[in-house]
C-alpha cells in the first residue's frame, strides 16, 4: 500500500533531524526562511527544541555560546545567501573564540550558482565561509548527510575547538532513499574530542621552571573554563600556591574572592612576575602580546598550556611548551608536583596581596554612591551585590565602559558564569549570548548592556519574550556610544556617537509583554534586578547613567588611530 511504501523511505530532512539526534543535539539556533523553514518545523516536530530568532547573527552568536557552555558544538540554521552571511559573523567570532559551533545554511541549486545564472539568493556559500571558519563541507547526496554531520561535529569539538560551516542545498532534503539503508548511513561519532596527554618530558620541562621561578604567576584563560576540569585546576592553583589572575571569561574558574586571586594586581603582577604559566589564555592583544611596558623589565619565562601547538612561540619565546587538552595537563602536572611541592617566596605573595588589598580598599567607596543619574562605578556597585548573592546567575556583558568597569568591579564566583565579548571584543553577541545561556543552563541571566551595545541585538528582546526566559536586561544608558555629551559643531545633524537622549528602551520590553523598569538610583536598581531574577520574568531595566559619564573606547582608548591634523 502507500502507506507502507512511505514508510520504507526516508529523505534528507529526517536524515539531517536523525544525525544531530542522534549525536546528541538538542537544540538549534534557527531563523526559518526558504529553503530550511520545513526542516525547523519537523525538527521541532521531533523531539528537538528549535529556537528562532528575529535575526542570524543572534542565532548565531547563541549557538556559539551554547558550544562554550556544554563542549557540545551548538547549531545553528540558516536560510541561503544573506541568512548565511548574517551567520557568518558569528561563526568567524565562534572560530576566533575556540567555540564549537556548527552553522547549516541552506542553499541555491550547484548547477545554477556554479554557471553564476542567476537563481535565488545565489551564492557560493562554501567557498565564502571556508577561510572563516576551521572547516566547511558540502553534502550532494542523501546517502552522505551522516558522513557530513559527522565530519561538522568532529572538527567543531577536536583538537583546538572552532566553527563549521554545513552546506547543505535545497535540493538535497527533498532527496529520497531506501529507509534502512538512511538509518544506517548515519554516524555516532564516538569520542569527538580525544584527550590529548602532554609528554613525560615537557611536563618535567614545565616544573622546573615553575619550581626555579622567585615570582611566579598563572594566568587562566577561556581554554581553561571550556575544558571543564574545574577541580583539577582549582587543585593544582592551591597546591602551587602561585598568584593567579583570570582573563574576563576565566572569572570565576576560582573565585574572585580568593586569598590567591591577583586580579586587583594585574599591573603589578605582569610587571613584576619572572615566570608566567598560560593555561588556556592567549598571548594576543589581550595580554599586550606578551611583552612592552604592560610587561615590565625584568625577563620573563612562559609556560604555557594549549591544545594548539601552533599557539607556542606566537608572539614571545615560549620556554615550556605543554601541548594537550587542559584535564589531561593539569592532572599531569599535578602528579609531578608530588606531596611536597614548595610554596612560592613569601615575600613574592605578600608584595602580591598588599597590592591588591590596596587597590580594593581604593575602589571600594566609589562603589557605595547612591548618586543619581548614577556614574558607572555606583550603578555597577549594586549590581556587584546581586551577583554576590545569587553566584549561579549568568551575566553577559557587553559595551565600552559598561564592560570593563563591569569586568573589574562584578566579582564571579563559579565557573562559565561570565559571558562577554570576547577575543574580538565585538559588540552584538548581546541578547544571543542570554537566550542560549538560559536555554542550555536553566539559570537566570543578568545581560549588562551599554546601550550602544545593546542595539546591535535589541530585537530579540521579543524572542526573549516569546520563549519566557527567566532574562534581565540592564541597559547602561548614557545617550550615546561612549558618553552622550558628543556635539556636531559643522551642522545641524547629532553628533556621531549620541542617540535621541533619554530613550525608554524598558517601553521595548512592555511591546512584548515583559516587564520594563526605569531607574535612576543604585538602590532602586538593586530592587529591579532582584525582583526580576526572583520573578524569573523576562525584564528591561533602563538604568540611567549621567551622559558626561565613561571615556572615549572604555579602557582601549589607546587602539582609536589619532589624526595628526585633528586639533591644530
Ligand atoms: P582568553 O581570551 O581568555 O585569554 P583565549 O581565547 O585567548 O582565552 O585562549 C583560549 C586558548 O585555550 C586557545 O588558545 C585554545 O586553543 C585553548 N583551548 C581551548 N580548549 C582547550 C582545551 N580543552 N585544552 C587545552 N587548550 C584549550
Ligand atoms: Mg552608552
Amino acid at each position: 500500500t502507500a502507506v507502507s511504501k512511505e514508510r520504507e523511505l526516508t529523505d534528507g530532512f529526517h536524515l539531517v533531524i536523525d544525525a544531530l539526534k542522534l549525536n546528541g543535539i538538542e537544540t538549534i539556533y534557527n531563523v526559518p526562511g526558504i529553503p530550511i523553514t520545513d526542516l525547523g518545523r519537523m525538527a521541532q516536530a521531533a523531539g528537538l527544541r528549535v529556537i528562532s530568532f528575529r535575526h542570524e547573527q543572534n542565532a548565531g552568536n547563541a549557538a556559539a555560546i551554547a558550544g562554550y557552555l556544554t563542549k557540545k558544538p551548538g547549531v545553528c540554521l540558516t536560510v541561503s545567501a544573506p541568512g548565511f552571511l548574517n551567520g557568518l559573523t558569528a561563526l568567524a567570532n565562534a572560530t576566533t573564540n575556540c567555540f564549537p559551533m556548527i552553522l547549516i545554511s541552506g542553499s541555491s541549486e550547484r548547477e545554477i550558482v556554479d554557471l553564476q545564472q542567476g537563481d535565488y539568493e545565489e551564492m557560493d556559500q562554501l567557498a565564502i565561509a571556508k577561510p572563516l571558519c576551521k572547516a566547511a563541507f558540502r553534502v550532494l547526496h542523501a546517502a552522505d548527510i551522516g558522513i557530513g554531520v559527522a565530519r561538522a561535529i568532529r572538527a567543531a569539538c577536536s583538537g583546538r575547538p572552532g566553527g563549521v560551516y554545513l552546506d547543505l542545498p535545497a535540493k538535497l532534503f527533498s532527496q529520497v532513499m531506501d529507509a534502512e539503508k538512511g538509518a544506517k548511513s548515519l554516524v555516532k561519532v564516538i569520542d569527538p574530542a580525544p584527550a590529548q596527554i602532554p609528554s613525560p618530558e615537557a611536563v618535567k620541562r614545565a616544573l622546573e621552571v615553575l619550581k626555579s621561578a622567585k615570582k611566579p604567576l598563572i594566568i587562566l584563560g577561556k581554554g581553561a573554563a571550556y575544558a571543564q576540569a574545574d577541580d583539577a585546576i582549582r587543585e593544582l592553583v592551591e597546591k602551587s600556591g602561585v598568584p593567579f589572575l583570570p582573563m574576563s571569561m576565566a572569572k570565576g574558574l576560582l573565585p574572585d574572592t580568593h586569598p590567591q586571586s591577583a586580579g586587583a594586581a594585574r599591573s603589578t603582577v605582569l610587571k613584576d612576575s619572572d615566570v608566567v604559566m598560560l593555561i588556556g589564555a592567549r598571548l594576543n592583544w589581550l595580554l599586550s602580546h606578551g611583552k612592552g611596558k604592560t610587561w615590565g623589565e625584568a625577563p620573563k619565562k612562559f609556560i604555557q598550556i594549549d591544545i594548539e601547538p601552533k599557539e607556542m612561540d606566537s608572539n614571545v619565546e615560549i620556554v615550556a611548551p605543554l601541548v594537550g587538552d587542559i584535564g589531561s595537563v593539569v592532572n599531569a602536572l599535578l602528579q609531578g608536583m608530588g606531596a611536597n611541592w614548595p610554596a612560592p617566596p613569601a615575600d613574592w605573595v605578600k608584595a602580591v596581596s598588599t597590592k591588591k588589598d590596596e587597590n580594593i580598599a581604593k575602589m571600594a567607596p566609589r562603589l557605595m554612591n547612591n548618586k543619581s543619574p548614577m556614574d558607572f562605578h555606583g550603578a555597577l556597585g549594586a549590581l556587584r551585590t546581586v551577583i554576590k548573592e545569587r553566584p549561579e546567575t549568568i551575566l553577559v556583558n557587553e559595551g565600552a565602559n559598561t564592560l570593563d568597569l563591569a569586568r573589574g568591579v562584578i566579582d564571579m564566583y563559579q565557573p562559565r558564569k561570565r559571558l562577554d565579548v570576547g577575543t574580538w571584543g565585538v559588540m552584538g553577541i548581546g541578547m544571543g549570548f542570554a537566550i542560549a545561556a538560559a536555554i542550555e543552563t536553566g539559570h537566570p541571566v543578568l545581560a549588562v548592556e551599554g546601550d550602544s551595545a545593546f542595539g546591535f541585538s535589541g530585537m530579540e528582546v521579543e524572542t526573549i519574550c516569546r520563549y519566557k526566559l527567566p532574562v534581565c536586561v540592564v541597559i547602561f544608558n548614557n545617550n550615546g556610544i561612549y558618553r552622550g555629551t558628543d556635539v556636531n559643531t559643522a551642522g545641524d545633524d547629532p553628533a556621531t556617537t549620541v542617540f535621541v537622549a533619554d530613550s525608554r528602551y524598558d517601553k521595548m520590553m512592555e511591546a512584548f509583554g515583559g516587564v520594563g523598569v526605569n531607574v535612576t538610583s543604585p538602590d532602586e536598581l538593586l530592587r529591579a534586578v532582584n525582583a526580576a531574577l526572583d520573578s524569573r520574568k523576562p525584564t528591561l531595566i533602563n538604568a540611567v547613567i549621567d551622559p558626561a559619564a565613561g571615556s572615549e573606547s572604555g579602557r582601549i582608548g589607546n587602539l582609536n588611530p589619532q589624526s595628526v591634523l585633528k586639533k591644530k
